[in-house]
């Protein structure tokens, strides 16, 4: 079920035949609920040819680093075998787009492509689609509701745009089983990823020149594995999630925003699989559907969601800045003193070493880490590269649309208005008497000092 709204078409070709469709996948990296996946099947189906299924891991992608490569590379043998299991073939590149897809679709008639989200990288889908000469299309398959049909326009806040996604929510959150190839392209003169390949000797010949950052050893990518987190998240934690799932203490959230940052889930089988437990569930679909929805809004309309802090708040953020940017700040610390956690507060260190050990961070650590961040820098423009430069680095689900409208949030984005402070002005300030009177924190720096994972940036800070 591909409802009309998830199709653009982005480029008529100069010729409609040819031997297959092409998906280059990029942003939703799974099988089920992909309505590029399938928009591409009926696609083939209709003009009785084959299917590719190609994924460029290019040798630099925007902000990446071995992290996030790891994750993406564990996905892949089970993303093969079930695209096989649906009589696709699927082709892994090395390489950069361009050339790969400009290749792939030689003979294509159709190219097919998935929501990626953010400048750079809808720079690259138009490039990548001003060099094929079939028709070319995008779908949206990332959100629920798709963006511009959504909201027209840039939301002001949740309140502003939690009504219109609401009214839709019924006619897109549709889950739908995908319709095998009906011609298969026999698996003969494409690479194929191999399993035998270990991901460690990929990352070794393909991406020796990027920054390594390993770990998090616990943590691996996959659209089955973000199925088995999904399943003990319902089990466990959801009938919970509204008392539970702010305190640190208590590590109650799904996580599965990596997941959803790699496309390995649809928020629509997560919607699917917390409707049928029947529990009460508001809390939960309010942060997966209206605040995930909001920052990809935020995104879409805002070409500066992570260039220029001034160009994103509403005119009384920007007012409070103004006028506080000279407030004395009772601690500055250096970029470095910050990225290794040296800092006087235990808290905002073991947030800073959660996020650097796991790639994670508990969602009220992440305010914290932010509101803190502005505290202890000497100006907000400096605050807010930092934040997206570390956010970025170290987080898997980072480089989201939730990271940057997160980010924006501690500065007053999609907020309201508080009594006025010093270095904040009238924005939402925290303070670590707040989280010890609220929440379980000696629990949250326990877990926190137990994790495994990276620490080298830590130990040399
Ligand atoms: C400073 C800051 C930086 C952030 N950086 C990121 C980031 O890089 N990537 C990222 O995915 N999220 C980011 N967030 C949003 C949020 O903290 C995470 O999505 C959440 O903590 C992920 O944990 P979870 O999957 O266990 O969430 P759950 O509580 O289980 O929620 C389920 C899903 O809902 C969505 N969600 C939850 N909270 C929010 C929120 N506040 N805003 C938007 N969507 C939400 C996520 O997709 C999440 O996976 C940031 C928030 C702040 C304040």
């Amino acid at each position: 079920m591909i409802q009309p709204e998830r199709i653009h078409k982005m480029k008529t070709g100069t010729r409609n035949s040819g031997t297959h469709v092409v998906y280059w996948m990029q942003a939703a990296q799974r099988v089920e609920n992909n309505h590029a996946l399938a928009f591409a099947i009926e696609l083939a189906n209709q003009k009785q040819v084959g299917l590719i299924v190609a994924m460029v891991l290019m040798p630099a992608y925007p902000s990446a680093n071995t992290r996030h490569y790891r994750f993406m590379i564990e996905g892949l043998s089970y993303l093969k075998s079930q695209l096989q299991g649906l009589g696709a073939l699927f082709h892994v590149a090395y390489g950069e787009a361009t050339d790969v897809v400009a290749t792939v679709t030689e003979d294509a008639c159709a190219l097919v492509m998935d929501d990626v989200m953010g400048a750079e990288l809808g720079h690259l889908k138009k490039e990548v689609v001003g060099h094929v000469t079939c028709d070319a299309y995008y779908i949206e398959t990332n959100v629920i509701v798709p963006v511009k049909h959504a909201y027209l326009k840039e939301a002001y806040a949740a309140y502003a745009i939690r009504n219109a996604l609401n009214r839709k929510l019924d006619a897109f959150a549709i889950p739908f089983q995908t319709t095998p190839v009906a011609r298969p392209i026999p698996n003969t003169h494409h690479e194929i990823f191999r399993e035998d390949w270990a991901v460690n000797e990929i990352l070794k010949t393909h991406y020796g020149h990027l920054e390594i950052l390993n770990g998090p050893v616990t943590v691996i990518g996959g659209e089955d594995q973000a199925n088995i987190l999904l399943k003990a998240f319902v089990e466990t934690h959801l009938t919970s999630y509204g008392e539970a799932s702010n305190n640190p203490g208590l590590d109650a959230t799904s996580k599965l925003s990596a997941y959803l940052h790699f496309g390995m889930i649809s928020p629509i089988t997560i919607l699917e699989a917390v409707r049928k437990a029947n529990v009460p569930s508001g809390a939960f679909v309010e942060q997966l559907f209206v605040r995930r929805e909001l920052a990809y809004n935020y995104v879409r309309y805002n070409p500066n969601y992570k260039k220029d802090l001034f160009q994103v708040l509403p005119d009384w953020a920007i007012q409070q800045l103004k006028s506080h940017g000279k407030d004395v700040r009772p601690y500055v610390y250096s970029p470095s003193e910050i990225e290794s956690a040296q800092t006087h507060d235990p808290y905002w260190n073991a947030a800073q070493k959660e996020m650097v050990k796991s790639g994670f961070m508990h969602n009220t650590m992440r305010m914290y880490w932010g509101k803190k961040i502005i505290e202890w820098t000497p100006s907000y423009e400096a605050a807010f590269d930092l934040m997206i430069y570390l956010n970025d680095k170290y987080l898997l689900d980072g480089r989201d649309p939730n990271g940057y409208a997160g980010i924006a949030w501690c500065f007053g984005k999609h907020d309201r208005p508080f009594s006025e402070r010093p270095i904040f002005g009238k924005i939402r300030y925290m303070n670590d008497k707040g989280l010890k009177r609220k929440y379980d924190m000696e629990s949250y720096i326990k877990r926190v000092e137990a994790l495994g994972g990276q620490d080298d940036t830590l130990s040399s800070g």
